[in-house]
């Protein structure tokens, strides 16, 4: 999530605010500069934005392993225009920022885990080989420039 919106739920009030993220973390606001109702926000999730983010999962290339030897493997978190540009079987380098994450079994526990996963945050990707990409002619691709609210509904 990029940015988030909330909405005062203080009945004729509505008074919507966009907030825009800083390091993963929302600052949800307590006070409705409108109404002057205190935590009376909701979050609209169908109006936040959001960015592309994939996990990749990268496996040391087989050849280089020892003998005796199983490919180790680490996730790769890719954003934004990095995201769908590798296929399974891709040779690549990844430049990027290893990272250590504390893992939290329960989302509503306060507390962290001393047990952290790590993976790499990637900066660039650079093929060092590439598999065959399958036929894309029968794929029409949308011509629509703007994209379309979440909570916008669509006929389908
Ligand atoms: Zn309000």
């Amino acid at each position: 999530m990029n940015a988030a919106v909330f909405r005062c739920t203080t009945e004729d009030c509505k008074h919507e605010v966009k907030v825009i993220l800083s390091h993963w973390t929302i600052d949800e606001p307590t006070k409705c500069e409108l109404c002057g109702a205190s935590h009376s926000f909701q979050i609209i999730h169908n109006d936040c934005q959001f960015s592309d983010r994939q996990v990749l999962k990268l496996q040391e290339t087989p050849e280089l392993v020892p003998d005796g030897e199983t490919p180790q493997n680490v996730a790769v978190v890719v954003f934004d225009d990095l995201v769908n540009q590798v296929r399974p079987g891709d040779r690549v380098q990844v430049t990027g920022i290893y990272r250590a994450a504390p893992v939290q079994r329960i989302r509503s526990w306060r507390m962290c885990s001393s047990v952290y996963r790590t993976y790499v945050d990637a900066i660039a990707l650079e093929y060092t080989k590439r598999v065959e990409a399958p036929a894309m002619d029968h794929l029409v691709l949308s011509q629509d420039t703007a994209l379309p609210k979440l909570s916008e509904e669509r006929a389908v």
